[in-house]
Formats: C-alpha cells, structure tokens, sequence
C-alpha cells in the first residue's frame, strides 16, 4: 500500500518547510511527509515520517496563529520526533549538535525576537535560523 508523497518543497506547509529542509540537508536521516490515506482521528492533513524509523507524527493545520508560531510548534516537534527516531536507526540522539558542546547535547528549537532559531540549551547562544542549517 502506497500514498503519494508530497514531492516538491513548495508543496509542503509553509510552516513545515524550514524543519524539513534542516533535517533533509544536514541530519543523518530523512523526513518523508504523505498524505494519511484518510483524515484520521486527530484531525492529521498529512503525516510526518523519518524514512526506515517506524511511525509518524500528525501535522494538523493551525490556521489561526501567526506563521512565525506555526514554524516553531512545527519545527520543535519535528525536531523532537527527529531526536526519537534518530537511535532507532543506530544514530546518537544528538542533531544538530551543539558546536559548542560537542557530543554533548543538540542545539534546540527556540523563538527568539520573532525567528526561529537553533540555540545552545545550556548557553542560549543562537547558532542557525532553522531553515538556514548547512549554509
Ligand atoms: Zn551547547
């Protein structure tokens, strides 16, 4: 059984775009979005999978918050699912690792001044816009 998956980036949520790309370009693995083969019970438009781990997480739409909300709520639990799946498939979970603490801990996902950042959880020093990892 196979669903189509959503292909090109433009197609993905807005919201969705600048996690996906981070994990996509410079993580050990690779998230897969698809459209559920029906709408499930948590209300879920597509699901977000990280490619060879099992299971997924719902995206479900929040259409009345501000776009710069619906990226951080998106990107921590994108991130959060990335941190899960990442020993499954013989990984440290540790992405993106923190430059200044290496092999310690990853950097987080935080709101700061209106963007979204990667930030050091321990110094607070922001590293990357999320979205902007890898260059
Ligand atoms: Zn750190």
């Amino acid at each position: 059984m196979s669903h189509p998956t959503v292909g090109a980036m433009t197609e993905l949520p807005e919201e969705l775009q600048p996690i996906v790309h981070d994990v996509n370009r410079c993580s050990p693995v690779r998230v897969v979005v698809r459209e559920p083969p029906v709408r499930d019970r948590s209300g879920s438009a597509l699901w977000v999978r990280v490619a060879g781990a099992s299971g997924a997480i719902g995206f479900v739409p929040q259409p009345g918050a501000a776009l710069v909300e619906r990226t951080f709520t998106q990107a921590d639990q994108v991130h959060d699912w990335v941190l899960e799946c990442l020993p499954e498939l013989g990984f440290p979970a540790v992405w993106p690792e923190c430059p200044e603490h290496p092999g310690t801990h990853p950097l987080g996902v935080v709101l700061r001044d209106g963007v979204v950042v990667w930030a050091c959880p321990r110094s607070g020093t922001v590293h990357a816009r999320v979205g902007g990892l890898g260059g």
